[in-house]
């Protein structure tokens, strides 16, 4: 049956390789961020930095593989724009708000019952369609990462739909957020990106919770890359996929995915990355939110 792998995580937190070790079986397509698909056709949003290209370096409209599928015309409607986000402001005001909020799960269902949006979660599943048909795999992996993205297209699409949590150390992730948005020696950075990462966290553990659990494996960034072959093991019998190989290197370049890490061009060994563990002994602040909230 025509399976949809959905990767539920935060941003930093090792996606784009847990997709492209899954991509080692020709049963499955690894997709990428499939949720930023109209930013990188209409070059809006994330993606400038590497020019919206696909990992294979291509742009969309020249690389092979997306080229195929975007002159589909279920997907390529010039009269409107294609477009696959699910729209949810998640800032420092939400974050807040759902902190104080007696009825969590209430306030949670209210904001995905206001953020569903038929025409998007069409154009999901015309994409998911039409990479099934001209891919002819059985599963895609999509790293869009949202929970809210996740349970939307669980409720309202026809796939069958397995979900992966992958979790990492919370200061890792703030640390490399901040890093990314060069912005570390700001200790009013550090405690926001901090809050944020830990407000996010509680959120994916909230949403988690309502999909059925035999439809959900969790796993931790570190486990995946202190014992990679234990772990995609471990993650494809959950899938219920024999045909595959395990690969020591991460190499997106082969693939056609959309967004992910910006190392994603290059061939890399998978390896345990702890550099964090260096650069919080400069940040005493966080070092001292991480021990209470971490
Ligand atoms: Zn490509």
């Amino acid at each position: 049956m025509k399976t949809i792998v959905y990767i539920i995580c935060d941003t930093r937190s090792g996606s784009t390789l847990l997709g492209d070790m899954l991509s080692k079986s020709p049963d499955v397509f690894f997709g990428g961020e499939l949720q930023n698909i109209g930013g990188y056709l209409y070059e809006k949003g994330t993606g400038a930095s590497w020019n919206y290209s696909c990992s294979c370096g291509d742009s969309l409209r020249c690389c092979q593989f997306w080229r195929k599928i975007l002159s589909n015309r279920n997907i390529m409607n010039f009269d409107k724009k294609f477009d696959t986000l699910i729209e949810w402001k998640f800032n420092k005001r939400f974050a807040i708000r759902y902190l104080i909020s007696l009825k969590k799960n209430n306030y949670i269902k209210k904001l995905l019952k206001n953020s569903c949006k038929k025409r998007i979660l069409n154009n999901i599943e015309n994409l998911y369609e039409t990479i099934f048909s001209i891919g002819k795999s059985k599963y895609i992996i999509d790293s869009s990462k949202r929970p809210w993205q996740a349970l939307q297209i669980y409720k309202y699409t026809s796939f069958k739909i397995k979900f992966i949590y992958l979790k990492r150390d919370i200061k890792a992730v703030t640390i490399s957020k901040l890093k990314w948005d060069k912005c570390q020696s700001s200790i009013y950075k550090q405690a926001t990106y901090f809050f944020s990462t830990y407000v996010y966290n509680l959120i994916c553990c909230r949403m988690i919770k309502m999909i059925n659990p035999h439809n959900l494996m969790e796993i931790t960034y570190e486990n995946l890359t202190k014992n990679p072959k234990e772990s995609i093991s471990l993650i494809f019998d959950f899938l219920g996929i024999e045909n595959y190989y395990f690969s020591k290197y991460m190499d997106c370049k082969k693939g056609h995915s959309i967004g992910g890490t910006p190392t994603r061009f290059k061939k890399r060994p998978i390896i345990y990355d702890e550099r964090w563990k260096n650069e919080i002994e400069k940040m005493p602040m966080l070092k001292v939110l991480g021990k209470y909230f971490g």
